[in-house]
Formats: C-alpha cells, sequence, structure tokens
C-alpha cells in the first residue's frame, strides 16, 4: 500500500482533533524538532486546537552556567586545552563564554567528535586534554567509545567535564512537577536509536500521556502528530514508533553495553530547571582518573542564572520565547543572554529565526 501523502495524513489529523473535541498541547522534546517544525510551516497545517510546545531537548541549552564556568577555569589555567564541540563555545558563563575566554587566551580548540579530542591528546602528551562532555544519549555513547579507546591505548593525558543528560528523567520531573500542561510527547528520534522505548512507558502508565518516537522530516512529524492525535482520541496513551526505519524497541544494545560501562546514573543539574535526580551520568568509580573535576581539584561553581532570563519556563513548555522580555532585545542569537538563543535548535533561536516568516503559527503563543 503506497505511504499517506502529507495531504491525507494533514486531513486525518482534522478528522482524529475533531474526535478528541478538545484542545491539546503536545511537546517536541528535541532540539532538531523544534528547528523542523518552524522549517517545514507544520504549526500553520495543524487545527488551531493543537499547540505544540518545546521542551528541554537540547543539549546545548540545558548546560549548565556553572559547568560552562568549570570549563572555562580549567582552560584558563594555563596548563590544560579544553576540546568542546563548536556549539559550546557562545554559551554564557558566569561573565563570558568559551568563545570569549579564548580570545582573552584560554587554551579552547572546537573538535567534531570526542574521538578528535583523544586524538589531539596523543599528538600533545606533554598537555593535559579535557573534552567537554555535553548531550544527551546520542552523544554519551560516543564519548564512552572514546574513554574505551583511551584505556586500551593508555593515553594518562586525557579526561572529561562530564555533564551528560538523560531524557526521561527530565520528562518525569516536567509531569511531576504539576507546572506542565502536555497531552502527548513527539519523542526524540535520534536519542531513541540508542534508548529504545521502554524508558518512555512511564508516560503512559504513570502519567497517561501519549508517545510517539518520530523522524524529522515533515512527513514523519505530522505523521507522529496523527498517531499522538489516533491514541487520544481512543482514550489510549501508549509509546509508539513513527520513525521505524532507524529506531528499533530494543534500541541499540551495543551503544547502551559501552553506555553501561562506563557511566552511571547521578543528578545533574539543567539550566533555567535546576537538580533532577537521575538525569545524568557520572564516570563509574573505576573511571574516576578521567574525570578532569576530580584529577584538577576543581568544585563545580555555583552561577546565577542571569536576571530576567526565562530560559527555564520556556524549556518546560510553560511559556514562548517571546513571552521573555528579553527576547529579540537585550537577547539575540547575536548577543545571546540565555541558553536557549544560542543553539540554532534552541526554541529561543528558533522563534527569533523564523517567527516573522509566518510559519510561527498566529495564536499559539503561551497559555
Ligand atoms: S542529539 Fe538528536 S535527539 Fe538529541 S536533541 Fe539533538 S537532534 Fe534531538
Ligand atoms: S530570550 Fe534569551 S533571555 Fe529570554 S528566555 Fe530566551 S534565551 Fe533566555
Amino acid at each position: 500500500m503506497p505511504a499517506a501523502t502529507v495531504e491525507e495524513i494533514v486531513s486525518g489529523i482534522a478528522v482524529l482533533a475533531g474526535a478528541t473535541g478538545r484542545p491539546l498541547r503536545l511537546m517536541e522534546v528535541c532540539g532538531t524538532h523544534t528547528v523542523a517544525i518552524f522549517r517545514h510551516g507544520i504549526r500553520a497545517l495543524l487545527p488551531g486546537s493543537i499547540q505544540l510546545l518545546s521542551g528541554p531537548g537540547c543539549p546545548v541549552c540545558v548546560t549548565a552556567a556553572a559547568d560552562v564556568e568549570a570549563a572555562i577555569e580549567l582552560a584558563r589555567s594555563g596548563t590544560v586545552t579544553l576540546a568542546t564541540f563548536g556549539d559550546m563555545m557562545r554559551v554564557p558563563g558566569r561573565r563570558e563564554s568559551l568563545a570569549e575566554a579564548r580570545a582573552g587566551g584560554a587554551d579552547v580548540r572546537i573538535v567534531y567528535s570526542p574521538l578528535d579530542a583523544l586524538a589531539l591528546a596523543r599528538r600533545e602528551p606533554s598537555r593535559e586534554i579535557v573534552f567537554f562532555a555535553t548531550g544527551f544519549e546520542t552523544t554519551s555513547p560516543l564519548v564512552a567509545g572514546t574513554l574505551a579507546e583511551a584505556e586500551r591505548l593508555g593515553v594518562a593525558n586525557f579526561s572529561i567535564i562530564c555533564v551528560h543528560k538523560t531524557v526521561p528523567p527530565a520528562l518525569a520531573a516536567l509531569l511531576g512537577s504539576g507546572e506542565v500542561r502536555v497531552d502527548g510527547f513527539i519523542l526524540p528520534g535520534h536519542v531513541c536509536t540508542v534508548t529504545g522505548v521502554a524508558p518512555y512507558a512511564f508516560l503512559p502508565e504513570r502519567f497517561g500521556k501519549a508517545a510517539v518516537v518520530t523522524g524529522f522530516d515533515a512527513r514523519d512529524i505530522l505523521a507522529g502528530v496523527a498517531m499522538l492525535l489516533a491514541q487520544l482520541a481512543a482514550g489510549k496513551p501508549a509509546v509508539e514508533i513513527q520513525y521505524t526505519r532507524v529506531v528499533r524497541p530494543e534500541g541499540n544494545p551495543r551503544a547502551l553495553e559501552i553506555l553501561g560501562r562506563f557511566f552511571e546514573p547521578c543528578d545533574a543539574h539543567w539550566r533555567g530547571i535546576g537538580t533532577i535526580p537521575g538525569s545524568g551520568l557520572a564516570l563509574r568509580g573505576q573511571f574516576a582518573h578521567r574525570d578532569a573535576l576530580r584529577r584538577f581539584g576543581l568544585e563545580r561553581p555555583e552561577v546565577p542564572e542571569p536576571a530576567a532570563c526565562q530560559c527555564g519556563a520556556v524549556l518546560k513548555g510553560i511559556k514562548t520565547p517571546p513571552d521573555c522580555r528579553l527576547f529579540g532585545k537585550a537577547c539575540t542569537p547575536e548577543r545571546p543572554v540565555g541558553a536557549c538563543m544560542v543553539s540554532s535548535e534552541g526554541s529561543c533561536a528558533a522563534y527569533y529565526k523564523y517567527h516573522d516568516t509566518g510559519t510561527a503559527a498566529a495564536g499559539q503563543a503561551a497559555p
């Protein structure tokens, strides 16, 4: 049977939205979904009764200023080279970003993969190379693989600042707080490629929420929305996979194995949201020598969020970016105040880029 066209999916959505008979709020967890929804004008294709909210799924947005500050302190110390993904460079720390610290003389280098950072350590054995390990379950298995390689090769001058986070505890915390009203979740395709769907079973079971793991093109997202509406119309919330060409229910067992070998769950601080129990990954005890903060005796500093920045409420889906009075004025992609304006996948940056193009839905402002 030929796959449904976009037009057919859109009319199916209209019918299902009518069948539910109430306004619905769906949260896209992943930053790439947020950008794709804007780019493809998906809000404009949906009935007015469906509101799409952005969630906490951009790793750059949720990296705490305190963690950026720890990375800056190490880079400034003189003996350490800090290797980081480029998108972390402009995230504000206490007073400056890694880019500004580099301009001021700190040794900060951009890498495209953790393996590049390990290669740097092998090329420069007299320097300590510290990789700023950010990101969700998509990135952390790569870092675990890099650590395995460092162990195998006996590379002694390589360590990481580990601020990896995991998505399911953040969703549980959002729902458990009672602050956020969401009927269903568009789950992150790449993350679920690694984890599978079992970690999301709590969404229907504990909170009665619909959930669909969705791919990233317009058809995928619309088909995911249709699947969510079908669950809601039938009153049978579940976790389903729309992105079956990539995601297996059991995830990627090899990635999960290496992840579990190097990391264990810990509490983590999410920018704008606060500490979420069990939502981070810490190096296991036998790999403590790879923990840069411990190795260099650095405490994670206390850094307050910028005054008036609403990133927390934006990441929780309680407010939309234009509700922040700094949006587009004091805070722009060129001069970001909060992290949501830094990454191209951040909600504020996506709103800033697309809001005036007519692709953002009029009338889909914050509740
Ligand atoms: S890493 Fe993949 S799943 Fe995670 S936020 Fe980015 S695009 Fe989404
Ligand atoms: S507009 Fe800037 S300051 Fe306001 S919430 Fe977004 S990132 Fe934070």
